[in-house]
């Protein structure tokens, strides 16, 4: 299988090959074949990017925000067009299976995209009387922005950095993550033939090292990454030497709390969706499902039942549920972390071992897979595994378990099932997390701010919060009279 993209970079509305980087290349997670080759981002790569979003920003912040609204809806509605081609690129990059490929990837980016399009005409700014003067206040753009992506969500995380970029008049330089340098490069091609002058989204491929570069570069005004909290520890720092603004995406270990006389039937498909879906690869995951003692047993019981029926194997095959990790480090790190889990006396209920579906034998597969009986102190319970892992942990009453789901540096979501709508209601309240749930997991709607407390991050994207990130205020004053000189 072959999805060799045309060159590494997209820079200034064009393809740019800089075959002096080094060399990445992009593995098909189902079967571990490289599908594609591309380059990182060299200095003079970095150099030309910043050079050509500094010539589209000046001509994108000179138009409307109707004339960008129409550019963004168009860029929609290519992707929505597009989204089978966009979805088989992404499974091949990813592993993920097309099933949830087709529905969360590019759809939720083109979802973004046409959020942020109605939004853009809705950036006006404020009259304020003064008597004798009055002040006029404007919303800006920033300039040049960074946004630098993580491998679970490619194409979708691009389109959330980009929408509200772009809707508030700046320009990007988008580097995906090295694991997956694919479908952000589609994104651009999108971009053009919607009409986005040249330079105004260009992606430069590379890893850890071209992104500090174009988050330290003199003319980069703000950044936004999606990434671990190491890496967002690290672009905080690059980020505050030169003062700029960033918006930090990142990781998890996030609570789902299940009291007794919660549907336990929601709960148990809540709990799976929270954890399984792109085999675990999510941030907002809900690892520690607190389950009230009373109704474990009941819903150890559901939940391995459906479990067991889930369907593992080719990416490819719209009935298949689960595919591969995104690569072998990645297989080996999570499977490392279910033999810590054994070590340290957590029951495995189900799964644990890796799986060699058929035709699929080298892929990264490992089956989903169920600790109970975790105890809070366990690093099972206490560190971000990013894969098909839960842990289920007892609790018996409603102080108890806030107290245990907030005992957690990770701020990023959170889960409540409760019958007593009071009572989810209050609990939701009383714990520290930037995304909740009560009664569903996961959700992650467009209109709804998206991103953590604590050390889960900074900022949020989507939503109208996020395009606050990408604006800045400025005050004209007018004077209508004299000046009144004190000398
Ligand atoms: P990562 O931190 O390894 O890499 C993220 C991105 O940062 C990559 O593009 C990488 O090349 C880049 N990077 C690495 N070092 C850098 C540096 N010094 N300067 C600038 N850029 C640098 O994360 P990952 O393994 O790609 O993704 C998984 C992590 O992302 C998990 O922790 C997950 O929770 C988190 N995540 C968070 C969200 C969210 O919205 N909160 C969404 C998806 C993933």
């Amino acid at each position: 299988m072959q999805a060799q993209p045309t060159a590494s970079h997209f820079i200034g509305g064009k393809y740019i090959e800089d075959t002096s980087g080094a060399l990445i290349e992009s593995r098909y997670p189902a079967t571990n074949e490289v599908i594609a080759q591309v380059h990182a981002g060299t200095e003079a790569i970095v150099a030309q990017a910043i050079e050509a979003a500094d010539t589209g920003f000046q001509q994108w912040r000179t138009s409307t925000p109707a004339q960008r609204a129409a550019v963004l809806n168009k860029a929609a509605q290519i992707m929505q067009e597009r989204n089978r081609e966009l979805s088989q690129l992404e499974t091949l990059d990813t592993g993920k299976p097309l099933q949830e490929t087709l529905v969360a990837d590019a759809a939720s980016g083109a979802e973004a995209l046409a959020y942020f399009a109605s939004i853009a005409a809705t950036m006006t700014g404020q009259h304020i009387a003064l008597g004798n003067s009055f002040a006029l206040v404007k919303p800006e753009p920033l300039g040049i922005c960074v946004g630098i992506g993580a491998w679970n969500y490619p194409i979708q995380i691009a389109a959330w950095k980009a929408a509200p970029c772009l809707a508030a008049g700046n320009a990007m330089i988008f580097k995906p993550s090295e694991m997956t340098p694919l479908t952000a490069l589609k994104l651009a091609e999108i971009f053009k033939e919607a009409g986005l002058p040249d330079g105004v989204f260009n992606v430069v491929q590379g890893a850890g090292e071209t992104g500090a570069a174009l988050v330290s570069h003199p003319r980069v005004a703000k950044v936004s990454l999606t990434g671990s909290v190491p890496t967002g520890t690290k672009v905080a720092q690059l980020a505050a030497a030169g003062l700029k603004p960033a918006t930090l995406e990142l990781g998890g270990k996030s609570p789902l709390i299940v009291f007794a006389d919660a549907d336990l039937d929601n709960a148990v498909g809540a709990a799976m969706n929270a954890n399984f879906y792109s085999t675990g690869q999510i941030c907002s995951n809900g690892t520690r499902v607190f389950v009230e003692s009373s109704v474990k047993a009941a819903f150890l019981e559901k939940l391995v039942a459906r479990t067991k029926a889930i369907k593992l194997g080719n990416p490819m095959d719209e009935s298949v549920q689960l595919g591969p990790l995104v690569s072998a480090a990645q297989l080996a790190r999570v499977q490392e972390y279910i033999d810590i889990g054994k070590q340290e006396g957590a029951q495995l209920v189900y799964g644990g071992a890796r799986a060699e579906p058929s035709g699929f034998a080298n892929g990264n597969y490992i089956e989903p897979t169920i600790f109970a009986d975790v105890q809070d102190d366990m690093r099972i319970a206490r560190e971000e595994i990013f894969g098909p892992v839960m842990s289920v942990l007892a609790f018996e009453s409603e102080e108890e378990v806030v107290k245990r789901a907030n005992a957690t540096g990770f701020g990023l979501a959170a889960g409540v099932f409760a019958g007593d709508l009071q009572r989810g209601l209050r609990v939701v309240d009383a714990l520290d997390a930037g995304t909740c749930w009560v009664n569903n997991y996961n959700l992650t709607p467009v209109e709804m701010p998206f991103g953590g407390y604590k050390d889960s991050g900074i900022g949020r994207e989507n939503g109208l919060a996020a395009i606050q990130h990408y604006s800045q205020s400025k005050s004209i004053l007018v004077e209508l009279g004299d000046v009144e000189a004190g000398w």
